[in-house]
């Protein structure tokens, strides 16, 4: 199994990259995850970079600037593309040799500081002047459902006497999503018209969803994949992993309500999915690795193909979530976002690795760059409840802010800002950055 530390992870390092070493920046030299970046107004192709405090390094003119060698040149030059698949595909000794190559470049202190600082303006661009994009071309996108604390609210309210059905605790249940419309942090969410049929209504109607929702959400993107009809064993799974990124599931639960029974979410899901710029890699994560959520006395062990005393010790993350809402009000009175939700990632019922493994345990072959994410990541209390149909209990409690306005469902104007970061004594804190949308009016409507 990969993932451990070695002076990549040094808390102390700091970087000639002074942004970098502010307290409290996402990016710190020890983070160093990647998106796919184009500069703002040049007509240039969209390439890889890394974040670095407020800058983004361009890979592929740190690669002109000579800074590579070995395993770490061949992987940079696949930064050259305009998605991360390339680099996706190649594998860990070469993900693990562009981080630690890039991380002595940037590193203060040193023989080789000043003559480092002084490429800045050659490979660094301000993250203020760049776009940032959907980091990989995902040829198939998959979704989850791997809080229990989420399957059993949103049971509760749709089958009272049946919560959590039977295969639960079995089977990491899943779905197919969509892949053409996962778009980048920042893209405005057109509120999507659809078929409804309220509970009063003799029949259904078409027309803009009243029932707008995000869903909070971890993403893995797939490494090396595997080929038709060869199952990926839990022990490799880490190996197929690349790294992690927010992902804002977009749902409307009125459409979902009519149309999810007998074959699960469709219409309700498929109009948008939004996620964060920047994938921050397991190698990254690698000191926030924690013991996969422990399962409560009775319930029954994962079959063997999904069990790994590895995963078990290693396969959780210590990552915490948190959901924002600025709604048109507070924008234009100049307040400040308030925050909905806070929750930890280390409560989902199944790891990583363990949905990577089910999902190609029948021979379905993973991709890079496909993306798998991890269903809405809600805890046990009510402050850490990942989509409005459980904080506001499908509608019935609504929220109020501190402006006075309530909330049930998303409003048109409404940002919902989705952050990520990790922290824990004996490691520099790490963050992914935002994950953002703004919700407009219905295509068609007004
Ligand atoms: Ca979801």
């Amino acid at each position: 199994m990969t993932g451990g530390l070695d002076a990549t992870h040094d808390p102390g390092l700091r970087s000639w990259v002074s942004s970098a070493n502010d307290a409290g920046t996402d990016f710190p030299i020890q983070n160093l995850p990647f998106g796919v970046f184009r500069r703002v107004g040049r007509d240039e192709q969209a390439r890889v970079g890394i974040a670095i405090g407020a800058e983004i390094l361009d890979v592929t003119a740190a690669l002109r600037a000579r800074i590579y060698h070995g395993l770490a040149e061949a992987a940079a030059a696949a930064c050259g593309a305009p998605s991360l698949n390339d680099l996706m595909a190649l594998g860990h000794e070469h993900w693990s040799a562009l981080r630690q190559q890039t991380s002595e470049f940037l590193r203060a202190g040193g023989g080789r500081e000043a003559a480092n600082a002084a490429r800045g303006d050659e490979v660094l661009v301000a993250m203020t002047s760049a776009d940032l994009l959907v980091p990989a071309r995902v040829g198939d996108y998959t979704d989850f459902y791997a809080s229990v604390h989420h399957a059993t609210n949103v049971g509760s309210m749709f089958r009272p006497d049946n919560a959590l059905l039977p295969n639960y605790k079995f089977v990491p249940i899943g779905y197919h999503g969509r892949a053409s419309s996962i778009v980048a942090s920042g893209t405005r969410i057109h509120r999507p018209n659809g078929q409804t049929k309220g509970a009063a209504d003799a029949a259904p109607g078409y027309g803009p969803s009243k029932a707008l929702d995000y869903e909070s959400e971890l993403g893995v993107f797939v490494g090396p994949g595997n080929s038709l009809g060869e199952p990926l064993p839990i022990a490799s799974a880490t190996e197929h992993m690349f790294g992690v990124c927010l992902v804002n599931d977009w749902s409307a639960r009125d459409i979902q309500t009519w149309e999810y029974q007998p074959l699960g979410p469709f219409l309700s899901k498929s109009f948008a999915t939004t996620v964060s710029p920047w994938v921050v890699t397991m190698e990254a994560l690698a000191p926030f690795r924690v013991p996969a959520f422990a399962r409560p006395a009775g319930d029954p062990p994962p079959l063997a193909y999904l069990s790994d005393d590895a995963d078990r010790e290693r396969g959780g993350l210590e990552i915490t979530l948190e959901v924002w809402l600025r709604t048109q009000r507070l924008r234009d009175g100049g307040a400040p976002a308030v925050r909905l939700s806070r929750a930890s990632f280390t409560g989902m019922y199944w790891t990583m690795a363990q949905l990577l493994t089910h999902h190609a345990s029948n021979g379905c072959n993973l991709r890079p760059g496909d993306l798998l994410a991890s269903g809405t990541v809600s805890g046990p209390s009510k402050d850490t409840r990942g989509c409005l149909l459980e904080l506001t209990w499908r509608g019935s409690e609504p929220l109020s802010l501190p402006d006075g306005e309530t909330r049930t469902f998303l409003e048109d104007g409404d940002e919902v800002i989705m952050r990520g970061y990790c922290e824990r004594e004996g490691a520099a804190r790490i963050g992914f950055g935002e994950c953002t949308g703004e919700v407009v009016p219905a295509v068609g409507a007004g």
